[in-house]
């Protein structure tokens, strides 16, 4: 990731087309969405020796053993999320940023949580300096969720969860949704639960995604 502000070319703007041309053919159709991924250089996120992956629709390694997801899946789980503009969104599993820039362009309220140190650090002081001054970022365990900040409208999970954290449930509102891919192994089930009104939970599953383990409740020093 740089520390400051990279430009933004006509031939990264061109890039960014075509693989919102690639996601659209995948089977995404959310025009927000596809707007929000249009709008977010995400070579911005990328160290700039790497800049020329950062438009393949690949994850890619961040530093600290994690990854910026792929863009398909940010898609996916975006277009879940059906976000309207004022809502307030957890996410867990702040990594690079990304996929709080893209929550934000779809005007939410984006609170979002790291559990490694260096991710957090860097990617705090990073966000703001993208002129995204409104995401809030917090530096803890996910699975605990914030409850001084809920409840929240939705909820999105980008590591992968050997189950679902109950904290998360209780913070959701009710008619909110939580998106989270569920699977101790390699692979997860991307899985939608929304809260009705009875306070009893509705589960949908989609496809199967590869995401980094959703780690356990001792946040990482390094
Ligand atoms: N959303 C990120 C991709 C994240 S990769 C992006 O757009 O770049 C998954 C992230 O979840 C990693 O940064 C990892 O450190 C973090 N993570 C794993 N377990 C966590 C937990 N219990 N609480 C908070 N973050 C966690």
């Amino acid at each position: 990731m740089a520390i400051t502000k990279p430009t933004d070319s006509y031939r990264h703007q061109g890039l960014r087309k075509l693989l919102v041309q690639t996601i659209r053919q995948k089977g995404i159709s959310d025009p927000a969405v596809l707007d929000a991924i249009l709008k977010v250089p995400r070579h911005f996120f990328f160290d700039s020796s790497f800049l020329e992956y950062a438009y393949e629709d690949k994850p890619f390694a961040i530093g600290a053993g994690q990854t910026i997801s792929q863009p398909y899946t940010v898609a996916f789980q975006s277009e879940l999320l059906q976000i309207k503009k004022g809502e307030r969104v957890l996410e867990i599993g702040t990594g690079s940023g990304y996929q709080a820039c893209i929550l934000a362009e779809l005007g939410a309220r984006v609170f979002t949580i790291e559990r490694q140190k260096l991710l957090f650090d860097r990617t705090s002081k990073f966000l703001p300096s993208l002129g995204y001054v409104t995401i809030k970022t917090f530096y803890g365990d996910g699975y605990k969720g914030l409850p001084a900040f809920g409840p929240f409208d939705k909820m999105i999970v980008t590591a992968a969860a050997p189950y679902v954290p109950d904290e998360l449930l209780k913070q959701l509102k009710p008619g909110g949704t939580l998106v989270i891919p569920v699977g101790a192994d390699d692979v997860q089930i991307m899985t939608t639960i929304t809260k009705l009104a009875d306070n009893t939970f509705e589960t949908k599953e989609y496809g199967t995604f590869r995401f980094v383990p959703m780690l356990g409740d001792k946040a990482s020093e390094k």
